[in-house]
């Protein structure tokens, strides 16, 4: 069968702030893809002979390499998504630290595990969990944050010792360049390369990987999800979100306005945890909605063409986005919300203002749909309850946040959310925090990233492995029963070391 490339072609890449055309990729077909993949393959057993601490220093040096060019990174990122620089300059830094904590403790996190026998019996077996990388990962990542976004999933799959193919989107791929241009500039062995195009070249990925970490839509994390079905390969989605804010009317509201202020808006709220829906109990809810227009009044919009860091948030990435935007509130404010401030896209380039709406009900598109965009509908609720059940009535489930005068009521209404991940009087700072999963609920996602241990072993393949503690004898008894003596004693042996003969014989588990 003839299989007709059309890596010829190129997509050119513009900034949506200005609309000037800023680089171009390479469209790679499907046997551009499934060729990466081959190298990849055959360079991967050498990285993963390396062992973490070999491994290590190669991640270090790339680390080095992203903090000496954070800079340039920074000037690409805003080049291409039109943010602001306060947006778009903690990216580097962050794929830094992920750097470091991925590459510190690799090691330990893929070290043997050795496990107790469950009953007496399993004493003479040495029992262990051994753990060796997935050879082949394919990375595929959204526009939002085009350079963190490819830094939080391929440095623990490195250091665990695979390689890596990484797709990032076609609107941004110009950061995810760099982000590869740096490791192949520090001499790091051929074990991360990128592939650009389209859906279809995401679309080749899940043919050629051992295995695929998603971030994006759900509506495109179904059909990786039903490719990697097919081949039966593992995948992690980490999907849409439309996170809640649950403001009590102990809180600090104040602090409460800031930060729901910071997780709506920041990054334009194209972000999968923003805040999308805020619920406030009736006593305060006139007083916080006064103090989080006054915040949103004085939030400056632009994109730096300078090197100051002179606005909060910038502009949309793409056109599609705006219209989702500007669709969610048209239908708000046709089923009666209204408009606090912005509700309409301003000048030239992709630029939305911070739009704040009341007067919301459960039903519109602004609650039930992700937005992902400088949207906060914000709806008066009577009490902790009904907060509670509103929050938790959508087909997402990513994270939420709480903010109460009460950590421990904070804490308490946490546990009933139905979301991977709960902020009590903070917005989004889970993902920071690379010990903890940042996983979705519901349609928000299957898997998680991070998560300390589990970040680095969801990109390996576990091992059981069984020796004996004893010398072995030509005839011993083995687990199953072959002859009549050997069941009797296997019975006789169940109810000696079950539960109640243990205990029979004074012997605690
Ligand atoms: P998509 O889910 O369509 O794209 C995400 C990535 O998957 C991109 O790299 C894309 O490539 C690639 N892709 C597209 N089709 C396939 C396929 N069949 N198989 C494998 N990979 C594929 O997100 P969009 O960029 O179109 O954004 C749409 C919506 O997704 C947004 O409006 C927002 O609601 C949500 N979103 C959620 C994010 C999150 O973090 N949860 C992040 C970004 C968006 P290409 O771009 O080249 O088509």
């Amino acid at each position: 069968m003839t299989v007709v490339d059309s890596s010829t072609d190129a997509i050119t890449i513009h900034n949506p702030a200005t609309g000037l055309a800023v680089g171009s990729v390479p469209i790679d077909g499907a046997e551009t893809v499934a060729a990466k993949a081959r190298a990849l393959r055959e360079a991967q057993p050498e990285w993963e002979a390396l062992g973490p601490g070999g491994r290590k220093k190669w991640l270090l040096k790339w680390q080095e390499w992203i903090l000496d060019n954070s800079d340039h990174i920074t000037s690409v990122l805003m080049s291409e998504t039109g943010k602001s620089r306060v947006d778009a300059n903690l990216e580097a830094t962050a794929v830094a630290d992920m750097i470091n904590y991925w590459s510190g403790n690799a090691e330990q996190f893929m070290a043997d595990k050795h496990i107790s026998a469950h009953s007496p019996l399993w004493k003479v077996k040495k029992l262990t969990i051994a753990y060796r990388p997935i050879p082949l990962i394919g990375v595929i990542t959204p526009w939002n944050f085009p350079f963190a976004m490819p830094g939080l999933d391929v440095p623990p799959a490195l250091a665990a010792g695979c390689a890596v193919l990484l797709k990032p989107s076609e609107v941004t791929p110009l950061s995810a360049v760099e982000l590869v241009r740096g490791w192949d500039e520090v001499g790091a062995p051929p074990v991360l390369a990128l592939t650009s195009g389209y859906g279809a070249t995401g679309a080749a990925m899940p043919e050629v990987c051992d295995m695929i970490q998603f971030t994006g839509s759900t509506a495109t994390g179904r059909k990786v999800a039903a490719a990697c079905a097919q081949r039966l390969i593992p995948c992690s989605l980490e999907l849409g979100g439309k996170d809640p804010a649950i403001v009590l009317a102990d809180a600090d509201l104040d602090r409460a306005a800031n930060g729901i202020t910071w997780g709506g808006f920041f990054n334009s709220g194209q972000v999968c945890v923003s805040i999308e829906r805020v619920y406030v109990e009736a006593p305060v809810y006139d007083e916080f909605i006064s103090k989080l227009a006054a915040n949103v009044r004085k939030l400056q919009q632009g994109s730096e063409s300078d090197s100051s860091f002179t606005y909060d948030l910038g502009a949309m990435a793409t056109d599609a986005q705006v219209d989702i935007v500007q669709k969610h509130v048209n239908d708000a404010v046709a089923a009666g919300a209204k408009v606090l401030t912005g509700g309409k896209p301003t000048g030239q380039g992709t630029f939305y203002p911070p739009t704040i709406l009341t007067d919301v009900t459960h039903d519109m598109s602004c609650i039930t749909e992700e937005t992902f965009g400088p949207t906060l509908p914000v709806i008066k609720v009577a009490d902790e309850e009904e907060a509670i059940r509103m929050a938790n009535d959508s087909v997402f489930g990513l994270s939420a946040s709480v903010w109460t005068g009460d950590n421990a009521r904070g804490e308490r209404v946490a546990r009933r959310l139905e979301c991977g991940a709960v902020n009590v009087n903070d917005a989004l700072v889970n993902v920071f925090n690379f010990g903890l999963p940042m996983g979705g609920w519901k349609e928000s996602g299957v898997g998680a990233r991070a998560g300390g241990t589990y970040g680095i072993l969801k990109f390996c393949r576990q091992k059981a492995i069984t020796s004996p503690r004893l010398p072995t004898q030509k005839s011993e008894l083995l687990w199953y029963s072959a002859s009549k003596r050997q069941a009797q004693f296997a019975v006789g042996a169940m109810r000696a070391f079950g539960a109640h003969g243990l205990r029979r014989l004074g012997i605690k588990r």
